[in-house]
Order: C-alpha cells, then sequence, then structure tokens
C-alpha cells in the first residue's frame, strides 16, 4: 500500500496541470488515468487559444493560461504553444463591441479591411462590409507535444502516473477521503492530504460511480472535419462570425473546421469516432462559400470528442460541498485548452493555501443546488 499526499483523478489537461504545481510544491502525488494521459478530450481539440471571448474573466484565464504554456521547458523541435495571432472575421459594426471586451481587459489587438484579408488570409473570402479583429499574442496549443513534455516534467518531480486504471471505490472516515482502490491492480492508495477530480466530461460519471455528489453538467459532443488543399503559409485560426464558422491551418495542406454543434449525449464513452454526414454536408457547404480555391479541397477525416458545460457557462472549480478534501475542475466546454492551465494554478493554490490573483467564487461548486433539474444547456462564449 503507497501513500501519496494528493490523488488526482484525469490525465488531461486540468490533471496533469493541478500534478505539476502540486508536485512542484512538493507534495507526493499520484495521477490515476484510465486510458493514456491526453487521450480523453484534450487530445482531441483544435488547440486553439483566443482571448476574444465574451467574459472578462475567460480573458483572464486565457492570458494567464498563455503565460503558463510559454513559461514550460520542453524540447525546441516539439513546441507546445505557437504564436499565430488569431482573426475574427466579422460586419464591422460587430467589431466595436469585441474591441470593447479587448480594451476593457488590456489585450493587445489590431483592426483590419477586408482588403488586407487577402495578405492575412490569401486562402479565403471576406465580404466586403467585413472587417478583421486580430489579437496578436493568441495562438496554437499542440496538445500532443504538451502531454509528452508534462509526462517529462512529472517525472522530474516524483509524480507517479498510474494508466490504464482507475478508482473503483474510496474509504472516507469523518467527512474525509482517506483511501482509494484501484481497479484493475485492486492496490488500495492512502491519501494524506486530496483528491482531486479531474475527469473532464466523465467527472460527472465518476461521481455517481463513487456515490459522491451530483453534479449539474451537460456532457456533448463536439465535431472537427479536416481538409486537405493548397492553402497557404498563413497560420493564424480564424472565425467567420456571420457564419459561425472556424478555421484552424494545420499545415500549408491541411485545416480543421467546425462550427461549434453541441450534440449532448448521456454517455461521453458512447460517442461517435468520426464526425456525423449531417456535419461534414454542413460545415463543407459553409468553408465553400469562404473558400478561395474550393476545386483543390478534398475531404481528409475528421473526428469527434467530448466535453461539459455548467448551467451558467462558467467553470466549477474547488472544493466539494459534501467532503472535506475533495475538488473538483469541470464545466470547461469547448474552451479548455484556453482555460485548464490557469485554473488548475488556481486550484492548485487553493489546496497549498496560497493567495491566487484569479478570484474563484464564481466558480465555486456549491453555487448550484445539486437536488435541482438546470436541464441541459450549452453556451457559446465567442
Ligand atoms: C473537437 C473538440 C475541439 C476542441 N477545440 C478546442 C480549442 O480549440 N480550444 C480549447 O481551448 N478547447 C477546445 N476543446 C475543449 C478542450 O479540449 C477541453 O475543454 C479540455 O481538453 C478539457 O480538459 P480536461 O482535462 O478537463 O478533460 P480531458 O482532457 O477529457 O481529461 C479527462 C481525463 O480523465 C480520464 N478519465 C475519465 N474517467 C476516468 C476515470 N474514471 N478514472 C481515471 N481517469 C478517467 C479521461 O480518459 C481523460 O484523459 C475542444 C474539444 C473538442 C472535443
Amino acid at each position: 500500500m503507497r501513500t501519496f499526499d494528493c490523488l488526482i483523478i484525469g490525465g488531461g489537461m486540468c490533471g496533469l496541470w493541478t500534478a505539476y504545481f502540486l508536485g512542484e510544491s512538493g507534495l507526493e502525488v499520484a495521477l490515476v488515468e484510465r486510458r493514456t494521459i491526453g487521450s480523453g478530450s484534450t487530445g482531441r481539440s483544435a488547440g486553439i487559444v483566443t482571448t476574444q471571448l465574451n467574459l472578462d474573466d475567460d480573458v483572464a484565464l486565457t492570458r494567464r493560461s498563455i503565460e503558463l504554456y510559454r513559461s514550460l521547458e520542453c524540447d525546441n523541435d516539439r513546441p507546445i504553444y505557437r504564436e499565430t495571432s488569431f482573426v475574427t472575421v466579422e460586419p464591422e459594426w460587430m467589431i466595436r463591441d469585441s474591441m470593447e471586451v479587448l480594451r476593457r481587459n488590456g489585450v493587445r489587438f489590431e483592426v483590419a479591411s477586408c482588403y488586407d484579408a487577402r495578405t492575412l488570409l490569401p486562402y479565403l473570402r471576406v465580404k466586403d462590409y467585413e472587417s478583421l479583429l486580430i489579437t496578436p499574442d493568441d495562438g496554437v496549443v499542440n496538445s500532443e507535444n504538451f502531454v509528452e513534455c508534462a509526462r517529462s516534467l512529472l517525472k522530474e518531480l516524483g509524480v507517479t502516473i498510474i494508466e490504464w486504471d482507475t478508482v473503483s471505490s474510496i474509504e472516507v472516515v469523518d467527512d474525509s477521503v482517506v483511501g482509494a482502490r484501484l481497479k484493475n491492480s485492486g492496490i488500495t492508495l492512502k491519501i494524506r492530504q486530496d483528491l482531486i477530480l479531474t475527469a473532464g466530461p466523465w467527472n460527472k460519471q465518476l461521481l455517481k460511480e463513487l456515490n459522491l455528489t451530483r453534479m449539474p453538467t451537460t456532457v456533448y459532443t463536439c465535431q472537427l472535419l479536416s481538409l486537405r488543399g493548397e492553402f497557404s503559409s498563413a497560420n493564424a485560426p480564424c472565425y467567420f462570425t456571420e457564419d459561425h464558422l472556424y478555421v484552424r491551418p494545420l499545415s500549408r495542406d491541411t485545416i480543421v473546421i467546425g462550427n461549434g454543434l453541441a450534440r449532448i449525449v448521456e454517455d461521453p464513452d458512447g460517442v461517435p469516432v468520426r464526425p456525423e454526414p449531417e456535419y461534414v454536408w454542413e460545415v463543407a457547404s459553409k468553408f465553400e462559400k469562404r473558400c478561395a480555391t474550393t476545386d483543390k479541397v478534398k475531404v481528409g477525416g475528421g473526428w469527434v470528442g467530448v466535453c461539459s458545460s455548467s448551467p451558467d457557462g462558467r467553470p466549477i472549480l474547488g472544493r466539494s460541498p459534501f467532503l472535506e478534501n475533495v475538488y473538483i475542475i469541470d464545466g470547461l466546454d469547448g474552451y479548455g485548452l484556453m482555460r485548464a492551465p490557469a485554473l488548475a494554478e488556481v486550484l492548485s493554490s487553493m489546496i497549498l493555501g496560497r493567495p491566487t490573483e484569479i478570484d474563484p467564487t464564481c466558480y465555486h461548486p456549491a453555487r448550484f443546488d445539486v437536488d435541482r433539474e438546470y436541464g441541459d444547456r450549452v453556451i457559446e462564449l465567442y
């Protein structure tokens, strides 16, 4: 039997960053992942990190996350964060509102006309009444590179990573979790300090399996279609507000596109692997109208992943209202790469009793009544 200060369940962006901060502070940490680390939503993301968001607190989280990605020392040939800028294409009158949020939050931005689009987004069509809102410090995260870097950093910090296993039951004494039994190995781990749930869209079913509280999150699928063709070296992801379409270049000849369509699901494991035909048709037709080189474009595949959303669209972060030493991060929506590092830092500071620059009050799990039916809801934050 091994004893750890903290046990983390779930090895995605949230779990890996939490393990990093707690491990760095000198605590003895174990992370249990039912498959391989990064194999959940983190490995299915489009990788876009942008400060062009509606809520001030999301802008703050994203800015901090960018700093944290940049701070990681990793293999230079396998960068984690690449500064590409992010471009929103929208009718001129809408840009004014979007600029206001950025100005209020001190985010650097530029506005360009539809004529500048010929150099900035040469393979795309921008209408003459549209303008471009550009945030030059935004970029993209390569999840695969992040996961490999996290694996080696956590090893250096002495964090124990247990893959292909999960927790089947917990031992509770005086409202605190003191031990957890692993399902496949049958080993019991003793917990000196805290249990942290970072199983993303699977938190809901994990809480149920462990007979803990109910989580009022909505679990839904998100799909991406990949296209092959002759695009360009322009690498900024962009979002067309009018068509509700986002485009993320992966290389000169491959891009992924999506429209944020959310299909609510009961079971996050029962989702298809490939995008549904109706989805492919819809996003491909939208893209066709925006693409300047359609004759050479071919559908290259795509993938589906799951996300979870809270009833008010804000993340859920903090101590469980029912047990003294159980913490959770959930409800990151389709914006988890932007939010996870900063949220994990806040959670780790709470656990370590350190002050945080970001006020976590609005994320507290206790703001929801677990006995109430909130109904399924997915909130768009762009
Ligand atoms: C198609 C798609 C595109 C997206 N694009 C973007 C984007 O461009 N930008 C952005 O910011 N966000 C994006 N997201 C959202 C982002 O990927 C997620 O919000 C983020 O990865 C969530 O991280 P997480 O750590 O909370 O969850 P996950 O990455 O899902 O991690 C949870 C982990 O817990 C493990 N687990 C589950 N149950 C158990 C258990 N019982 N025991 C042990 N382990 C368990 C899972 O295997 C998984 O590895 C996208 C998501 C999808 C699906």
